[in-house]
């Protein structure tokens, strides 16, 4: 485990997610390049949010805001949820997630699996956020509200960043990286951690384009900016239509088995494009599976 095992003085089976594999993509990377991918989906809840969810739980739990059995209140488009449930039922507290009601049904069962109450919202992410705040000032619970925690990007500046660095396979340093942009904690974390192990790395922020979502994406001309997001180290930026995220799926399970989530397809396509161009060697960061997207297009229209 990267990061210290003592950080919060807790039990094995308390001890931060992460740890995932970083494997090469020789069957899809084009000519002159070399393409590693970290599979985020190895995490416990099967996606890259379990570190933040982890890391936001327990320093709240260290500064005093969840004394036990407190409601732990989220909104989430559905990854920092199933996280966070995960956290809350292990610890004993109550979790409330407010989701856009377009969730997929696979999210929601998950989200009840792990004991969560779920607070259906007619609208997206940003309407999620507004319906949780209420709550909070109702006195209803504490939310850890990832768009602001700075746990968030921590979580990957202490796991996944190191995770990367030891596992890198090749003499000279990756020359880019690719992630999604979100709530922004995976760009942050990862430019900032990447940047202090390889300074003259790239940093590759994948996008939604605002007039085509692809679930917990965000485009910088979105007009929520989440505060926690710092992206003064990231150099490149490529929005992404769904479709070609889609088609990048299919492309890396027909190329390397692997069954991608529409954001991680979204990564691909833009590594793909760039990496025909420029060549080099590059790390993407793959959020999570495609399980949780069976019951939506492209699999069901
Ligand atoms: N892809 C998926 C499937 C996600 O759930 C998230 C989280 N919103 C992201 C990408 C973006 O990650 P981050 O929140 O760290 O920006």
């Amino acid at each position: 485990m990267t990061v210290p095992g003592a950080y919060f003085g807790m039990a094995e089976h308390h001890l931060p997610p992460g740890d995932t594999p970083l494997v090469e993509l020789a069957t899809l990377a084009p000519a002159g390049s070399r393409l590693f991918a970290k599979l985020e989906w190895y995490n416990p809840t099967g996606s890259i949010k379990d570190r933040a969810a982890w890391f936001m739980f327990h320093n709240a739990k260290r500064d005093g805001h969840l004394p036990p059995g407190t409601p732990l209140i989220e909104s989430t488009s559905g990854n920092t949820g199933i996280g966070l449930a995960r956290v809350a039922l292990l610890n004993k507290h109550p979790m409330t997630i407010c989701l856009p009601q377009r969730a997929t049904a696979e999210r929601k069962q998950l989200l009840r699996a792990y004991g969560a109450d779920l607070v259906e919202v007619d609208g997206g992410p940003n309407e999620s956020i507004e319906v949780a705040k209420g709550l909070v000032a109702d006195g209803e619970g504490f939310m850890c509200y990832q768009y602001g925690n700075p746990g968030n990007p921590e979580s990957h500046e202490m796991g996944t960043v190191p995770e990367m660095v030891r596992d890198w396979p090749l003499e000279a340093p990756p020359e880019h990286i690719f992630c999604a942009y979100g709530t922004g904690g995976t760009i942050t974390g990862c430019s900032r951690g990447m940047r202090k192990a390889y300074p003259d790395i790239r940093v590759h922020s994948v996008e939604e384009f605002t007039t085509d979502p692809i679930s917990g994406m965000r485009s910088q001309d979105d007009p929520f900016q989440p505060p926690v997001g710092d992206l003064s180290l990231v150099t490149d930026r490529h929005e992404v239509a769904k479709a070609d995220a889609f088609a990048a799926v299919s492309l890396t399970m027909a190329t390397e088995g692997y069954f991608l989530g529409t954001s991680s397809g979204a990564i691909m396509h833009a590594a793909l494009t760039f990496l025909s161009d420029h060549g080099g060697t590059a790390i993407v960061v793959l959020p999570d599976d495609g399980w949780k997207y069976l019951s939506g297009p492209p699999w069901i229209d």
